[in-house]
């Protein structure tokens, strides 16, 4: 856990957040600026900061948590297929390094990405 990261902050309640999903390795909620008519982030609990910093041991985490985006996409409304981003490091525009999945749904045209 990092005291300062948002999204560890957004896990342990210090900052609300719209939740639709949780276990104790994953939490789902709304993003606060939705792209999409649907737009979920999914993250560990554990603070990984991106994909480049993702270990081995991160396998099966990462695994649930793509077998886990089209049940909520679904669920939340994205009946007709979704889109998962996930960015990573400087030129991929990550703005908060805490690695999140972006699940993206719902009817077009969306906002952006
Ligand atoms: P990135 O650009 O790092 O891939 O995506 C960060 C995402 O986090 C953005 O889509 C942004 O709207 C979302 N975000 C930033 N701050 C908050 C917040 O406090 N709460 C929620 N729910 N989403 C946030
Ligand atoms: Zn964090």
């Amino acid at each position: 856990m990092s005291s300062s990261c948002l999204f560890c902050r957004i896990v342990r309640g210090e900052i609300p957040s719209k939740k639709v999903y949780e276990d104790d390795e994953v939490l789902v909620f709304h993003d606060i600026d939705p792209a999409a008519p649907v737009h979920l982030l999914m993250i560990p609990k554990e603070h990984v900061e991106n994909l480049l910093l993702a270990e081995s041991r991160h396998q099966a985490l990462l695994g649930k948590m793509l077998l886990l985006a089209p049940r909520l996409a679904r669920e939340q409304g994205a009946t007709d297929g979704f889109r998962i981003v996930i960015n990573n490091g400087p030129d991929g525009g990550q703005e908060v390094y805490h690695l999140h999945v972006h699940v993206l749904g719902g009817p077009r045209p969306w906002k952006r990405l």
